[in-house]
């Protein structure tokens, strides 16, 4: 399947079993399942986000391993929040991920009549009924986590009364909230979820992909397991929240004729300090537009960490470095980072780029001479091609690689003193041209003679290695630096919103970035280390035929790490 690296498959290979795992491997050898089908289930209200790719590389990881298969089921039961949107989005996502569903896309919609069927079913065996409580009532004899339920009184309604009310449901007879059809199980049930809940509810809605057909909506209780029978699912993986729903689950399955028996497990879901996995927040920062839509590289979206440059092998790495447990914790998002780091590093061609640009001028080099400075793609990758560097008589280097004046701890160029141009001369910074704010707009240096590859002849060795480009051979570009959309480890915590931990400067826009030449024609989602500067991709979103942006995927070290220790 897809495009996994073998080092991948050794790192999976070399850690202890989880306990999915453990599980899976048992059923198989007992007998208990053949074969491992799982499903992802989304829920067509939102994008994916990095806690779904926790669920995703976990149930397709799982089909991969154990020789199985991996179903993609849209959990479409909601027809007021569903959109297609959402669905296409969920599908590229999957699919960027490295992942493909076995069979055809499902929906939980396809089950509707089967469910509606079922749903009779249970009336008929006198396990469900009509209930008129409303909502509010419904609550009050729900009872409390400490004290039991009280029966309904329309518990008691006939078989054909039940069937005749339910049919009207169905037509659309009755209002919204009117009625709804309830399992009949335990109103003094220790679980909360086994007292009579819920199984269909009146929605007069326009449902995405069934229309107008229906008027009565299965609750995600009564659809969940059903789909998973349906699908002949052996192992029904969802997060830890499910766990009181088991017996329900396990419930339906025993009460009604399904064609399979598939069972539930539950696993922590993956929290990320500074990151938000909620759907319902990041839907808010889309529509109150606190960011650039779903996609914003800042978002922990699988869509906006595509465009931020994440490449899907470290998403992967990341989600099974983390493990699969049955205990809540909170995961460092500088693990996420050092996975994206550790592939870019041994996979992203170097650049040389100029965030913010000074001019130098060499003054003993020719104004019509141009050189092909000669630099690696990669430092220790041969099946990189090489770079080709313009080198000319001006050139850019970054504004924060020059001084005036400087301790020893500053390697980079200061005037009177030497350093090497990357991949090229040493140079020495002779005079400096300032604007009438006193701002130095201009540097002139001299080329150190006979320096490629070697020390200066004289003894005087530079202070260090800056990037540069050609001032005239080079490519104009916008450069994007993105920093945490949130400035609180645990934004939204306790009574806090979430929205006051926005962090005001997680955006930079650098406008006027000098890049090297060879990055013409670079394509999107293509990474690159800006040497010196981070890792890189080109937007899909803002780069024009006139202009490229690049986004800064990540710094080339972890400075928050730095930031924090030094506080
Ligand atoms: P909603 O509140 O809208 O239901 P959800 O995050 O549960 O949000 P779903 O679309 O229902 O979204 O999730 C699909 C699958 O992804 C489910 O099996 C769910 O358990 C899993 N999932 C969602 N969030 C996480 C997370 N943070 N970690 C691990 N798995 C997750
Ligand atoms: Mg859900």
């Amino acid at each position: 399947m897809s495009d996994k690296s073998p080092s991948e498959g050794k790192a999976a290979a070399n850690k202890p079993a989880h306990f999915i795992q453990q599980i899976i491997r048992k059923d198989l050898d007992s007998g208990v399942a053949e074969q491992v089908i799982t499903r992802f289930p989304p829920e067509p209200n939102g994008y994916l986000h990095i806690g779904h790719a926790k669920s995703i590389v976990l149930n397709f990881g799982m089909a991969e391993e154990f020789g199985g298969a991996c179903h993609l089921r849209f959990d479409d039961t909601n027809p007021a929040r569903e959109e297609e949107e959402y669905v296409q989005s969920i599908k590229a996502d999957v699919k960027w991920l490295g992942f493909q569903w076995s069979g055809p896309v499902r929906y939980t919609s396809d089950y509707f009549q089967v469910l509606y069927d079922w749903a009779l079913h249970l009336i008929k065996a006198g396990k469900a009924y009509v209930c008129d409580l409303s909502p509010d009532q419904a609550r009050e004899y729900r009872g409390t986590l400490t004290e039991p339920g009280t029966n309904s009184p329309y518990r008691d309604r006939s078989v054909e009364e039940n069937l005749e009310l339910f049919e009207q449901m169905r037509r659309g007879d009755h209002e919204e909230g009117s009625r709804v059809l309830r399992a009949k199980i335990d109103m003094a049930s220790p679980n909360i979820n086994l007292r009579d809940p819920i199984i269909y509810r009146i929605k007069k809605a326009y449902h995405h992909h069934t229309g107008d057909t229906w008027n009565v909506y299965p609750s995600y209780d009564f659809a969940h397991g059903q789909s998973d029978a349906i699908e002949g699912v052996s192992h029904s993986i969802c997060t830890l929240e499910f766990e009181d729903h088991r017996p329900l689950y396990d419930w339906f399955l025993e009460n009604l004729p399904v064609p399979a028996r598939p069972r539930q497990y539950e696993f922590a879901r993956l929290n990320i300090n500074y990151t938000i996995t909620s759907k319902r927040k990041l839907k808010q920062l889309v529509d109150e537009q606190h960011v650039d839509g779903w996609d914003d590289p800042r978002m922990p979206t699988i869509s906006g960490m595509r465009r931020r440059g994440y490449p899907p092998q470290a998403l992967r790495n990341f989600c099974t470095s983390i493990g699969v447990t049955r205990s809540d914790s909170v995961v460092d998002v500088g693990m996420l980072e050092y996975e994206v780091r550790d592939y870019l590093d041994k996979n992203a061609p170097r650049a040389m780029c100029v965030l913010r640009p000074l001019k130098v001028t060499l003054t003993n080099y020719p104004v019509d001479l141009l050189e092909q400075m000669h630099a690696p793609g990669h430092p220790n990758r041969d099946d990189f091609s090489e770079r080709v560097l313009p080198f000319t008589h001006t050139l850019f280097i970054e504004q924060e690689d020059f001084r005036e004046e400087a301790n020893k701890k500053y390697k980079r160029l200061v005037l009177g003193k030497r350093v090497r141009l990357r991949n090229a001369y040493v140079i020495e910074a002779e005079d400096v041209v300032k604007n009438e704010q006193g701002e130095i707009i201009e540097v002139l240096a001299k080329v150190i003679d006979d320096t490629l590859g070697k020390d200066p002849e004289d003894g005087v060795k530079p202070k260090g290695v800056i990037h540069w480009v050609s001032a005239t051979h080079n490519l104009n570009c916008e450069v994007r630096l993105y920093d945490r959309l949130f400035t609180d480890p645990a934004p939204g915590s306790g009574d806090k919103n979430f929205l006051d931990a926005i962090n005001p400067d997680s955006l930079q826009v650098l406008s006027d970035c000098k890049a090297e030449i060879s990055l013409a024609g670079a394509k999107v989602n293509k990474h690159f280390q800006f040497e010196r500067t981070g890792y890189f991709c080109l937007d899909s979103k803002y780069t024009s035929l006139d202009k490229p942006v690049f986004n800064r995927t990540i710094e080339l070290r972890d400075t928050w790490a730095k930031i924090q220790q030094q506080q």
